[in-house]
């Protein structure tokens, strides 16, 4: 699509075109709207990332994202340290693997097809809320728009200056690119390893690329040792990846959902919508803190951010707030779910490890909420209600009943 004339005000400026802000672009291109995206970077681009995606996002996406994807896991290695594996599968995709140079430029593409134009690039520097509408000013020069999406990541500008009473935790994260070449993948071209005593509230993960492995560790802790010798030690651990060199990790920061820090419930400042500016994805922290996913909620975010601004711009009367009250029923009970779980397994990760052993059928029921078959909520009723019997069933073993 051609640029639009200097002087012209947008519907929608977008800053970031990660998964989060392509998902919106397109969403309100197609629903007609004068759309303006920026990316700091020109895509495609490297970004520090697993690249896992869960299977459910087949529900969110146009299903020719397939062609992006390099491998498809059904099964999962857990580990303790390196040792003792526990493989347990699905007869059913858990989730989908891309690297994020490929698998972001297939979601841009889509937003420049729908008729969103893009500045690569050019990376904005400041954002100001006006009466009756927004600046957003770039290196380059100033653009005027009626709304803002926020989908700048992790270290989102756009929060800093629009949402300033912010001040969220992120956890910090490390990522190593293993070339493997033509060698058999580990621990198998569909199985992704996790290692839960790898770190302190954390894990290690090691996941199947195309000619490559992506080895990372993560802390969702708030005093952090040194991750970079967490990091050595688990891939010192792990005997699958001593027949490789693996490259010095790069750091980023996965900025973790806590409803505390949010203030949600004693809080009348939204954290999501201030006057005309939304946050998606993980400028607007939403990733879910047992195990760093972020990339279908970012794809998630940016559809019911589009959803939101679409009715405001229709009917008035409808407030952008709709886009808080829509996290609100469709994203937070997950993590409201997987916050409870982190707590747990987190905080004694040799007994988390025990567990999963011994409830296989519950790791089993987890994957069905990855694969979008049931939520969270459903997850956590169904978990307790077996874990309870369980209990009567140790007490009555205890006690030679059984
Ligand atoms: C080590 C690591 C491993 C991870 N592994 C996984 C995983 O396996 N699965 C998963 O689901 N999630 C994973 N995540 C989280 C995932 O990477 C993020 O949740 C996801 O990228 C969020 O997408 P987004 O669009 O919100 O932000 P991003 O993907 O970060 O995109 C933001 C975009 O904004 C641009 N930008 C930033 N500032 C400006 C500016 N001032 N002006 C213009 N453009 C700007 C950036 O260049 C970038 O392209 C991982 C994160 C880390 C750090």
């Amino acid at each position: 699509m051609a640029d639009r004339q200097e002087g012209t005000t947008y519907d929608v400026v977008i800053v970031g075109m990660g998964p989060a802000g392509a998902t919106a672009a397109a969403a309100l291109s197609r629903g007609g709207l004068a759309v303006l995206g920026f990316d700091k970077d020109t895509h495609p681009r490297y970004k520090v990332c697993g690249g896992g995606l869960s299977a459910r996002v087949a529900l969110l996406l146009d299903p020719e994202f397939r062609s992006v994807v390099e491998h498809t896991v059904n099964g999962v290695q857990f580990v303790y340290r390196g040792q003792d594996p526990l493989l347990i599968e699905s007869s059913q995709p858990i989730a989908y693997m891309v690297m994020r140079d490929r698998f972001d430029h297939y979601l841009l593409q889509q937003a420049v097809r729908a008729g969103t134009e893009i500045r690569n690039g050019e990376g904005v520097v400041a954002v100001r809320q006006e009466s009756d509408g927004v600046e957003v000013i770039t290196e380059r020069s100033r653009y005027r728009a009626k709304i803002v999406i926020g989908a700048d990541g992790a270290n989102s500008l756009v929060a800093r200056h629009l949402f300033p009473d912010r001040s969220l935790y992120r956890a910090p994260a490390l990522e190593s690119e293993v070339q493997i070449g033509n060698d058999s993948h580990y621990p198998g071209p569909s199985t992704i390893l996790v290692d839960v005593g790898a770190s302190r509230q954390g894990y290690g993960w090691i996941f199947p690329k195309q000619g490559r492995l992506s080895v990372g560790v993560g802390e969702f802790r708030r005093k952090s040792t040194s991750l970079r010798t967490t990091f050595d030690r688990f891939v010192r651990g792990e005997p699958g990846l001593t027949r490789w060199t693996v490259p010095r990790p790069v750091g980023h920061p996965i900025p973790a959902f806590s409803e505390s820090e949010e203030g949600r419930g004693t809080s009348t400042v939204s954290q999501f919508v201030s006057g005309r500016a939304l946050l998606v994805g993980d400028a607007g922290h939403l990733v879910d803190p047992l195990f760093g996913e972020g990339i279908y909620y970012a794809v998630r975010s940016g559809q019911l951010a589009a959803q939101a601004i679409l009715s405001n711009v229709r009917d008035h009367r409808v407030s952008l707030a709709a886009y808080e009250a829509a996290l609100d029923r469709d994203i937070v009970p997950d993590f409201r779910v997987t916050a409870r779980i982190a707590r747990v397994i987190y905080a004694f990760p040799r007994l988390g490890f025990k567990l999963l052993r011994r409830y296989q059928d519950v790791v089993q029921s987890y994957y069905e909420v990855l694969q979008g078959r049931i939520s969270a909520e459903q997850f956590l009723a169904d978990a307790k209600k077996r874990l309870k019997a369980s209990v009567n069933d140790l007490l009555l073993e205890a006690l030679h009943l059984r």
